[in-house]
């Protein structure tokens, strides 16, 4: 521990660097580009959630059905088996995604694949898959931007997991659109039929685990979960590293709205 802190010491004079959240110095040697304080601040999602979406319960009445579920969930709206986050999308973590997305902070990505694996731990047996798909960028996108977000974490997910990672199996057919906030009735229109498998890929029987950033309606990992069931997979499971949660109380900040 000693030495631990000396190093710590050592690397804050040598390498002074600011938090790329909130810009105080970071004084430990950290290996992602966050302080203590920042990384307090993210809230993990616990239980109660929903079962199927993993929306978070306010009151745990709803939690003592046989299978506690939200309101959509009831409806049968997802195709997707299951899906979990990490934490709640407030503005610490909207900041963190940022780094992820536009600034390639790839030990970010590991830190998020660590723990979206242990959300995994926490229900091994649900969340038992063959492969690892992050949820594709459009081609025009990807070119733009030279990675996909979601592939920095699923990578190490795989790895972690020790599954094999098929970011080719899926792939972005209809563009986003370009405007950048959308309704929640757009974002379902415009994610509708926007992936399909890539033709002459096999995923028969195969349990899919699909990786993104963030859970904002689950319309992208439907829409993504239905092209994989219609190739064949068995079923599909969801993990993002953020969820938008609305409705809690005030003492959690409430997310941004951020663009699809
Ligand atoms: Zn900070
Ligand atoms: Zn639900």
């Amino acid at each position: 521990m000693i030495i631990r802190n000396a190093v710590d010491a050592v690397a804050a004079v040598l390498f002074p660097a600011p938090c790329r959240i909130c810009a105080q110095t970071l004084i430990t040697a950290s290996r992602i580009p966050i302080c203590t304080d920042c990384l307090a601040s993210f809230q993990p999602i616990t239980d109660p959630m929903c079962d199927c979406c993993g929306r978070p319960f306010i009151s745990k009445v709803a939690a003592e059905a046989i299978r506690p579920l939200c309101r959509l969930c009831r409806l049968d709206s997802f195709s997707f088996s299951r899906a979990r986050s990490y934490a709640v999308y407030n503005d610490a973590l909207h900041s963190a995604i940022l780094l992820l997305k536009y600034e390639e902070v790839t030990r970010l990505g590991d830190w998020f694949a660590t723990r979206l694996a242990e959300v995994v731990a926490r229900q091994p047996a649900e969340f038992r898959a063959d492969v690892v798909v992050p949820v594709p960028l459009h081609t025009d996108r990807f070119r733009e931007r030279g990675y996909n977000q979601a592939d920095l974490i699923a990578r190490p997910l795989a790895r972690r997991l020790g599954l094999k990672r098929g970011s080719y199996l899926l792939m972005r057919t209809k563009p986003r659109p370009a405007r950048l906030v959308l309704s929640r009735k757009e974002h379902w229109d415009s994610v509708r039929g926007a992936y399909a498998t890539r033709e002459g890929v096999r995923v028969d029987k195969l349990r899919v685990l699909l990786v993104d950033d963030v859970l904002t309606t689950g319309a992208t990992l439907d829409a993504c979960s239905r092209a994989l069931k219609k190739a064949g997979a068995a079923e599909v499971l969801g993990l993002t590293v953020a969820r938008v949660v609305t409705g809690l109380p005030p003492s959690n900040p409430q997310p941004r709205r951020e663009a699809y």
